[in-house]
């Protein structure tokens, strides 16, 4: 049986790649922000609708990097329900994750539990627009402003995600985005920063560079996270094909919809808050009236060869490095602990058939 999997990276006609190729062979200019790298930040500020986009190999040193720009020491308030990284990066620079609960109709971390978890030592706010689905912006903003906090969002899921005022990753000081190869635009690795004005983005790149400003001056330890030409290369065709990969998401997200919605201990997680989706994931939660507990669903459809996710399970809280703050424990986090339990990540990217598509609901029906 032909498996399937929880996404499958979107690989444009490969003669269509020739051409990127020969002109880095004819320039010989391989990274160092170069030609394609100028373009491609060029091109997404004009896709996403944004002013300024520095390009990072990966997301989690974008992450890592737009602390180090804040400056941001000692507490930062996060969730605990998300892939990983999102603390990691916490920990990379020197700060202390403290996790807030999440809300139960987006799983994102919930504004009115942020002003509990606050101590003379939180310097900023870390949230997940999780599965694309923006956060609660606005009172995010305001209780950053009443105290004096940094927001740096992780937007991993969010590319091209919008709501009713633009582009999702306006908000906050910076947002961050991943290119990873499981994401819905890639560059194989790969990841940006959303800077509001040149300077920031100024700062950003140099911090991207070991620190370098020029030849001869450092002006912090930075690291080496800068997008190599092959990466920048391949975004530039990436993004031609994004109609067609948004337009086969769009689809395949209508048609769980429609199949799942009378399946009793099947919910399907809303849409809300955006007035333009990616489709990124198609998280359910089952829930207790499912006739089989969400694990044994996820090992039958594993026996079948469909490859679902659990995302996220585990918590972040729960992994060993950081089940011992005090934040991480279970009351303190009942909501993403019970989405924990429940969530299933269902198949869906470009180039699922309709037919995979089916074998997928009609194992979720049958159960
Ligand atoms: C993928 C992801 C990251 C990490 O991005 P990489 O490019 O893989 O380093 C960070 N946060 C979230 C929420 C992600 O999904």
């Amino acid at each position: 049986m032909k498996p399937i999997y929880v996404t499958q990276p979107y690989l444009p006609p490969l003669e269509e790649f020739i051409p990127y190729l020969e002109k880095i062979w004819e320039n010989k200019i391989l990274t160092n922000g170069g030609p394609f790298h100028q373009q491609l930040e060029q091109a997404l500020c004009d896709y996403l609708g944004v002013k300024h986009v520095a390009l990072f190999s990966n997301g989690t040193l974008a992450l890592i990097t737009a602390l180090q720009a804040l400056r941001v020491t000692g507490e930062v308030i996060t969730t605990p329900y998300s892939f990983v990284a999102t603390s990691h990066a916490l920990h990379w620079h020197g700060n202390k994750p403290v996790f807030v609960d999440v809300e139960s109709n987006t799983l994102n971390i919930d504004p009115a539990k942020i002003e509990a978890a606050i101590t003379p030592q939180t310097t900023a706010i870390m949230p997940v627009h999780c599965y694309g689905n923006p956060c609660d912006t606005a009172a995010i903003q305001k209780i950053a402003d009443n105290y004096n906090l940094r927001v740096i969002y992780d937007a991993a899921h969010a590319f091209g995600v919008q709501d009713a005022g633009g582009s999702v990753l306006r908000h906050g000081d910076l947002s961050i985005l991943s290119f990873h190869a499981t994401k819905v635009f890639n560059t194989f690795e790969g990841g940006a920063i959303i800077c509001p004005d040149a300077k920031t983005k100024q700062r950003i790149d140099h911090l991207k560079n070991f620190g370098f400003v020029d030849e001869v001056t450092v002006v912090a330890p930075g690291i080496n996270a800068k997008m190599s030409e092959i990466n920048a290369a391949f975004g530039l065709l990436q993004l031609k094909h994004m109609p067609h990969v948004m337009q086969r998401r769009a689809e395949i997200d209508a048609l769980y919809r429609e199949k799942l919605q009378h399946v009793k201990g099947i919910h399907c997680l809303p849409q809300a808050g955006q007035t333009v989706a990616n489709h990124s994931y198609f998280p359910v939660l089952v829930q207790p009236d499912y006739p089989l507990p969400r694990d044994a669903i996820y090992k039958k459809l594993k026996d079948h060869a469909i490859h679902a996710r659990r995302y996220f399970y585990p918590l972040i809280s729960d992994f060993p490095m950081y089940r011992g703050l005090p934040t991480a424990a279970r009351a303190n986090l009942h909501v993403a602990a019970n989405a924990s339990e429940q969530v299933l990540c269902l198949p869906i990217y470009p180039a699922l058939t309709p037919d995979d598509q089916q074998r997928v609901i009609e194992i979720v029906l049958g159960a």
